[in-house]
C-alpha cells in the first residue's frame, strides 16, 4: 500500500482525459490525444506541479492490429490486468446510469520524474461484483460501442471522476478537460455551487454557472466534426436522468442535442486550441467564445531514441528536464550525430527484418509515415502517381508505414488496404513495409529510425500533430503540409520542408490535393534527394536545426509552463 494521501496535501489541477498513453503496457490510448495526455502528465511531474489525472481503465484496451494477406486490418482486444501493476484505492463513488446505481472504483498509477515530482493517475473502473452485469463493461473498450455506451462512459469519466476525487479528499484548483469527453463533470460542479432554493424567488436563479466557469479549463483538439460528441436529449434523459433540469442543460449544452464541446465552452474560463492555427480555426468554428492557443509538445525523455539520449546527455547534460538546452545542439560534432542516427536506423531495420523479413538498405533515404489512419491524414497520398514515384524514387528511397484505423472506420481501412496493394505493385522496385500494430513502443523505434518524416493531412484538419515533434527531437527533419504545429516550426530548407501552398483562411473545407501532390514529388526529386546524397554536411545541418530550432521549443515542459501561466492561474 503506498501512501496516496501525500497527493491530497495541496490543491491540485485535475486533468481529465478519456485516453491516457503513459507507457506501452497500459494500452488505454488510441493515438495523439492520449499520448499528449501522457506527455502532459510526465512534464507536470518533471515540473513538480500539483496535478492529478483522471481517465478510464479501458480493460480491453484499444485493440491489437494485424493485417491479413489481402490488406484488411484485423482487430483483437488488447486486454490488460490493472491488478498486476496498479494499486486499488479504498474509496468508491456512486453514479446513476439508466436509474441504476453504478459503483466506480479507482486504480492508482504514479508517474515519477527524476526531479522528484510525482503525478497520480486514477483509472476509473466499473468492473465490480456489486454492479449489474451490463454496467461492469462500461469501462472496457476505449472508443468502442454505440452512442449510448459512449454516454455511459462519459458519465463515469466526468461524474464518477469528480466524485472519486471528492471522496479521496482532493481539493481542486482547476478542472482541465482534455477534449469534451469529460464535460459532464461540470454538472456536478453546477450542483455543488448551487445556492439554496429557499434564497431565491425563482428556482432558476439558484444555478450559478459563472461559479463553475471559474474552475474550468477546456482544450479542444480537433476541427473534425466527428471529434465532437453529441447526444440526442431523449438518450440523455434515459441514461443520465435529471441530474440537472433539462432547460438548464439545453441552455448550456445546445438546444437540439447535448453537444459536449458546447457544454465545455460554456462552462470554462479558459479555452484553447492546440496550435496557433488551430486556435484560429476553432475561433471561426465557435464564434462568440474567446479561444486561445497553446501549442502541443512532446515529452523529450520519452521520445528520444537511446542513441540520441546518450549523445544529448554527453553534450547537453540535463537536457531531459531542461530541453531548452537543445538550442545548443551545435556543440555536438556532426559525425557523432550522424553515427547516433545510424544507430537508431539500424535498430529499426533489425526490427523490420525480424517482423517482415524485408531487409532495407541502410544507405538509402528512408521516409517514415505513421499515425492513426484517418482519411483526412491521406496516408496513401504519395502513391497518387506510381510512375512518377518510381522515376523519382527507384534506387533512391524506401518507405516505412504504420498505423491503426478505428474499427468502425471503413474508409480508413480501405486506405490501409490501398497502401498494402501499392506495396505489392512496387515490389522489387521500391522497398516499402507496413508495420503492424502501431503503438508507443513501435513509435519510439520507427520515428527516430527513418531519415525523413512525411505528413500530408488535408489542411486545416491536423490540429497540431505531435509525431513530427518526436521526429525533430531525433534529428529527423519534417516534410509536411503547412498545418498544425508545422506552421510554427517550419523554416523552408532550414528545419525541413513544406508540402503545398501556405496556410490560408480558416475554413475547414479547403482542398489543395493536386498542388500538394505536385509539390511533394517536385521537392522530393529536386531538393530532398539531392541534398541527402550529394551534400551530407548540408543534410546534417537540417538535422541539427530540427533539434535546435524545433525540439528545444515544441516539448511538453515549455507547453506546461504556458498552461500554468495562462490557464491554471487565470
Ligand atoms: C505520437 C503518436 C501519435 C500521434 O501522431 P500524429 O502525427 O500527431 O498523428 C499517434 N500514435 C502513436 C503511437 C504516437 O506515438
Amino acid at each position: 500500500m503506498s501512501d496516496w494521501k501525500r497527493f491530497i496535501a495541496d490543491p491540485v489541477i485535475a486533468y481529465f482525459s478519456m485516453e491516457i498513453g503513459v507507457s506501452n503496457d497500459i494500452p488505454t490510448y488510441s493515438g495523439g490525444l492520449g499520448i499528449l495526455a501522457g506527455d502532459t502528465i510526465k512534464a507536470a511531474a518533471d515540473l513538480q506541479l500539483p496535478m492529478v489525472a483522471v481517465t478510464l481503465i479501458s480493460r480491453k484496451g484499444y485493440f491489437q492490429q494485424s493485417i491479413d494477406e489481402e490488406g484488411w486490418q484485423r482487430e483483437t482486444p488488447n486486454e490488460w490486468f490493472p491488478e498486476k501493476t496498479l494499486e486499488l484505492l479504498p474509496v468508491k463513488a456512486l453514479v446513476s446510469v439508466e436509474q441504476r446505481d453504478v459503483k466506480v472504483q479507482a486504480w492508482l498509477k504514479c508517474v515519477k520524474s527524476p526531479t522528484g515530482g510525482e503525478v497520480p493517475i486514477l483509472f476509473l473502473d466499473t468492473d465490480m461484483d456489486s454492479n449489474d452485469p451490463q454496467d461492469r463493461t462500461i469501462t472496457d473498450h476505449l472508443y468502442g460501442g454505440d452512442n449510448a455506451y459512449r454516454l455511459k462512459q462519459e458519465i463515469i469519466l466526468g461524474m464518477g471522476g469528480y466524485r472519486i476525487l471528492a471522496g479521496l479528499g482532493f481539493r481542486v484548483r482547476k478542472y482541465h478537460m482534455n477534449e469534451g469527453h469529460a464535460s459532464l463533470l461540470t454538472l456536478d460542479l453546477l450542483n455543488r455551487t448551487r445556492r439554496p432554493v429557499e434564497d431565491t424567488w425563482d428556482e432558476r436563479d439558484s444555478w450559478e454557472p459563472h461559479r463553475v466557469v471559474q474552475q474550468c479549463v477546456f482544450t479542444t483538439h480537433t476541427p473534425v466534426t466527428a471529434g465532437h460528441d453529441r447526444f440526442p436529449y431523449d438518450l440523455v434523459q434515459r441514461i443520465l436522468g435529471d441530474e440537472i433540469p433539462l432547460y438548464l442543460l439545453q441552455e448550456l449544452g445546445g438546444r437540439g442535442e447535448l453537444n459536449m464541446t458546447r457544454l465545455a465552452l460554456n462552462l470554462s474560463r479558459f479555452v484553447n486550441g492546440v496550435a496557433k492555427k488551430h486556435g484560429e480555426v476553432s475561433q471561426a468554428l465557435f464564434p462568440g467564445y474567446e479561444i486561445h492557443a497553446i501549442t502541443n509538445g512532446i515529452h523529450p525523455f520519452t521520445w528520444a531514441s537511446p542513441h540520441l539520449v546518450k549523445l544529448f546527455s554527453r553534450y547537453l547534460p540535463s537536457w531531459g528536464t531542461e530541453p531548452e538546452l537543445l538550442v545548443r545542439v551545435d556543440t555536438i560534432p556532426d559525425a557523432e550525430l550522424w553515427e547516433a542516427h545510424l544507430g537508431a536506423k539500424a535498430m529499426l531495420f533489425q526490427y523490420i527484418a525480424e517482423t517482415t523479413g524485408v531487409s532495407l538498405d541502410p544507405d538509402l533515404l528512408t521516409i517514415g509515415f505513421a499515425r492513426r489512419v484517418a482519411t483526412y491524414k491521406r496516408g496513401n497520398l504519395i502513391f497518387t502517381d506510381l510512375e512518377r514515384l518510381l522515376r523519382i524514387g527507384k534506387g533512391r528511397i524506401q518507405l516505412v508505414f504504420a498505423g491503426k484505423a478505428h474499427p468502425q472506420d471503413q474508409p480508413g481501412k480501405e486506405i490501409i488496404r490501398n497502401i498494402i496493394n501499392e506495396i505489392k505493385q512496387l515490389q522489387g522496385k521500391i522497398d516499402i513495409v507496413y508495420l503492424e500494430n502501431y503503438d508507443m513502443e513501435l513509435a519510439t523505434l520507427l520515428i527516430p529510425g527513418v531519415d525523413l518524416w512525411l505528413n500530408n493531412p488535408l489542411r486545416p484538419l491536423e490540429a497540431s500533430g505531435t509525431s513530427g515533434m518526436k521526429a525533430a527531437l531525433n534529428g529527423v527533419p519534417n516534410f509536411s503540409v503547412l498545418d498544425g504545429w508545422w506552421i510554427e516550426g517550419h523554416i523552408e530548407g532550414v528545419t525541413g520542408w513544406s508540402i503545398g501552398p501556405p496556410p490560408l483562411g480558416n475554413s475547414i473545407d479547403q482542398n489543395h490535393t493536386d498542388e500538394d501532390v505536385r509539390d511533394l514529388y517536385e521537392k522530393l526529386e529536386n531538393t530532398i534527394i539531392p541534398l541527402f546524397y550529394e551534400d551530407r554536411p548540408g543534410w546534417i545541418r537540417v538535422m541539427k536545426n530540427a533539434i535546435g530550432k524545433n525540439a528545444y521549443y515544441f516539448n511538453t515542459l515549455v507547453m506546461m509552463r504556458r498552461y500554468v501561466a495562462e490557464a491554471y492561474f487565470r
